[in-house]
């Protein structure tokens, strides 16, 4: 009913107001009126025909030459209708004929009706209502051919004869034939139509439901994410296409085979309906399912629980995480891993230390770190190559890795720093133990190519609860630790204690102090002459280094050992002194006064510099210094430092620039002949402890004696060190010393007073 009143009727006729519409109606009625004015011309030809039959009683009569042509031409036209209408494709064309026969038979019927037979009058009321009722035209030509027909039929009936007392009657019966007729044409076009608009908008209704059934259902099929509508037992009622081409499922099984089953764990559909059962709807449930072809796959799974006549279902859709999750995977890894060895990075290292111990603190159990360093990274590198360093790092991770358990965590900190946090109840003891085999596993060689690779390590040991708790001061005592196994010579375990501490507090304080001195200026060369045993005249001097402490007053090395000591400071110390020699030697020579060879000490740990010897020289020469008058002083300790092989380069470059080098302390380390024979010593210098007591203790004359003949064997010159007593000299003299430096001539003085003292001596000497 809503669709005519959204489609109006026109008060009169009943008709739809929009011409579209009324059209359409026709348009669809078509066949069925089609074969109604079919029959209603075939009714009219052979009632018309039967007619003309008893329109021969007229014969005789002047109305049958009236009658006969009319009755012949109404059935002619009628014949004429029957045969055009099957022309008729539209409903235009159709009521054209119609009219055509109304216009025909209304005026053939007309001069019938003059004969005022017993019919005539019967027909004139008869035909209009016809027009009216059964000719199926528009209502504006139904009434237009009505209203015609009836002029037409009254004109006919009341013409021929002169004032029929009941001519106003008929006309007025006529006039209201024609209104009521018009008033039920209209009623019946208006049921017509009211139950055709009825009808369509069912059928639209239909349609249109039928239509959203249809786009709904593509919809589902074609939806690119996979979705499964399920009982609540698991059985699958339905799938989508990408479901089936996702899970691989075969149509037919459906209905047999079970949600369930795609889940890798056949409990998570469990935990899933259980979720959907608390809050009606999951809306990311992370899962893991097995396809058709055994492949695992991460997926989302999002559900509703909808209910269907009664029943429950559950409709879920799927969306595969699986590369999203690998990209997130990759992008972790990065960021929390060395991307050398695929080991944890410092980052990830924190953060499982710091879970370590907060497990460890709750259940009373232990963590030790082990920070483990490579000692011989630098020289693989240095020496090898980088490919050789690369690959004993690899190596080193991998060992570790081996040895551990799953649960421990091996990291690497950057450059040749590892870190093992083993958690476990393992006592401190239990830890160092470890520690041992690590070193030991490290120490078994392999193959780099030609090359036979080792990891030499030291190993800084910590431990919760002995130690700290907090992981940046376990990690602290564990660097403390690795800094003690350093000092104590490299390729060892040790474990840290409290007074690393202090003692690492302490000469951080002193090196800042000795820094800033070297910045001042505070620290500075004063020069210990050495002479000849024979002549007396001074052959060259040692520059040893005096700090002028502004609240301490003048320090010897012994108070700050730590600038010889440190990696770092034992360069910057030593490039200062150098450079002040060099500033002093230039000076003399300026002033004409022959110094003689001066030599510098150098510590063990300067020669980690690879650069060491070319800075020398280059330093040398910046201020116009010859080669040949620099010596330098080297102890045993440097041929077994971990830098052993850069002091092979170094020493070599020295010798080839005309740089001597003296082997100072000869007898307290622990150099081998080898040595000597190895490296590019020009001097031995007897370490003063053996000069000291030279006239009373015969096991240090012997061992003097012995050092002067090995030194005079190889070609060697020898000093003697810490001479003090004309005694010593004397002796040093008998057995063929060549030169002594000691208290005896001079102690050690500024620069200021070597020319003071080269005259006296030269004014002793001649
Ligand atoms: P060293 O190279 O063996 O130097 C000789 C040490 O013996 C000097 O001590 C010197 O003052 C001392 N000495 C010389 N004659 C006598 C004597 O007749 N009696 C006694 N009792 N001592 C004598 P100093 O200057 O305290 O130096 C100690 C050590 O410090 C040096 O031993 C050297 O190894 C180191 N050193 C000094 N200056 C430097 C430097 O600039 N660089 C480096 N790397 N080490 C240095
Ligand atoms: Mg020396
Ligand atoms: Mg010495």
């Amino acid at each position: 009913m809503s669709e005519t009143s959204s489609h109006p009727l026109t008060p009169l006729g009943g008709e739809f107001r929009a011409p579209g519409r009324e059209a359409a109606f026709q348009a669809e009625r078509l066949p069925d009126t089609l074969r109604h004015v079919r029959v209603l011309f075939l009714l009219s030809s052979v009632l018309n025909a039967l007619f003309l039959l008893s329109d021969w009683r007229f014969y005789g009569d002047p109305h049958f030459y009236v009658a006969i042509p009319a009755r012949v031409g109404v059935v002619a036209v009628s014949i004429l209708c029957v045969w055009l209408v099957r022309w008729a494709t539209t409903f235009q064309h159709a009521q054209r004929l119609m009219l055509l026969w109304e216009l025909a038979t209304a005026i053939g019927v007309a001069f019938l009706v003059s004969s005022h037979s017993n019919l005539a009058l019967f027909v004139v009321l008869l035909l209009p209502s016809i027009y009216y009722l059964v000719v199926p035209t528009s209502f504006r030509w139904t009434v237009t051919a009505g209203v015609t027909c009836s002029i037409l039929l009254l004109g006919g009936y009341l013409l021929p004869e002169k004032a029929n007392p009941t001519e106003t009657g008929l006309i007025l019966a006529m006039v209201t034939l024609n209104l009521a007729l018009i008033l039920v044409v209209t009623r019946s076009n208006r049921l017509q139509r009211t139950e055709w608009a009825a009808t369509q908008a069912a059928r639209e209704a239909k349609d249109a439901l039928v239509e959203s059934r249809a786009m709904f259902e593509t919809m589902f099929k074609t939806v690119p994410i996979p979705l499964i509508v399920s009982r609540a037992d698991g059985t699958l009622v339905t799938t989508n296409d990408a479901a089936i081409r996702y899970f691989g499922i075969e149509p037919e099984t459906l209905g047999i085979r079970s949600a369930a089953e795609v889940y890798e764990n056949p409990d998570d559909r469990a935990i899933f309906l259980d979720k959907l059962a608390q809050d009606g709807r999951v809306t990311g449930f992370e899962t893991t399912i097995r396809l058709a072809d055994g492949t695992l796959r991460a997926v989302l799974v999002a559900g509703d629980m909808v209910e269907i006549r009664g029943e429950h279902f559950v409709m879920s859709a799927v969306v595969d995480i699986t590369e999203r999750k690998a990209a997130e995977e990759r992008v972790w890894r990065a960021a929390s891993h060395d991307s050398l060895t695929g080991l944890p990075n410092r980052g990830l290292f924190q953060s499982r230390l710091e879970q370590a111990l907060a497990e460890a603190e709750r259940n009373g159990t232990h963590v030790s770190i082990l920070l483990v360093d490579l000692d011989n990274l630098k020289t693989v590198n240095d020496t090898m190559g980088h490919d050789a360093g690369d690959a004993l790092l690899k190596e080193t991770a991998n060992r570790l890795k081996v040895m551990m358990r799953e649960c421990d965590t091996v990291a690497r900190l950057g450059g040749d720093e590892f870190v093992i946090v083993v958690i476990e109840p393992i006592l401190l003891a239990n830890a160092m133990s470890l520690a041992e085999q690590v070193l030991s596993e490290l120490r078994f060689p392999f193959r780099h190519g030609d090359e036979v690779l080792s990891g030499l390590a030291s190993i800084g040991v910590a431990g919760f609860p002995e130690h700290d708790r907090k992981p940046t001061e376990l990690l602290k005592d564990a660097d403390l630790a690795l800094y003690a196994a350093k000092a104590q010579g490299r390729n060892r375990a040790v474990a840290y204690t409290p007074d690393m501490r202090h003692r690492i507090e302490q000469r951080a304080t002193v090196s800042r102090e000795i820094q800033e001195a070297v910045r001042l200026g505070e620290i500075i060369p004063y020069y210990q002459p050495k002479v000849d045993l024979v002549s007396g005249k001074v052959t060259g001097f040692e520059a040893l280094a005096r700090w002028q402490h502004p609240e301490q007053g003048f320090l010897t090395p012994a108070s700050f050992l730590t600038a010889f000591e440190d990696p770092e400071l034992s360069i910057t110390v030593g490039e200062h002194m150098i450079r002040q020699v060099a500033g002093d030697i230039r000076r003399w020579l300026d002033r004409g006064i022959d110094c003689g060879r001066v030599a510098v000490n150098l510590s063990t740990a300067q020669f980690n510099w690879i650069g060491l010897a070319k800075r020398f020289i280059d330093i040398l020469q910046e201020a116009g210094v010859p080669n040949e008058r620099l010596e330098v002083e080297i102890t045993e300790t440097v041929f077994l430092g971990r830098s052993s092989t850069h002091v092979v380069t170094a020493l070599k470059q020295f010798h080839d620039s005309g740089i001597r080098i003296a082997l100072d302390d000869f007898g307290t380390g622990y150099a081998s002949l080898i040595h000597l024979k190895q490296f590019p010593v020009d001097d031995i210098k007897i370490d003063q402890s053996f000069v000291t007591d030279l006239e009373t203790d015969s096991e240090n004359a012997a061992i003097v004696q012995a050092v002067i003949e090995l030194g005079l064997s190889l070609g060697m010159n020898v000093i003697a060190e810490g001479v003090e007593t004309e005694e010593q000299a004397e002796f040093l003299r008998s057995r063929g010393c060549a030169q002594a430096q000691g208290n005896l001539y001079a102690e050690p003085m500024p620069m200021e007073e070597v020319q003071h003292f080269l005259d006296r001596q030269r004014a002793r000497c001649a």
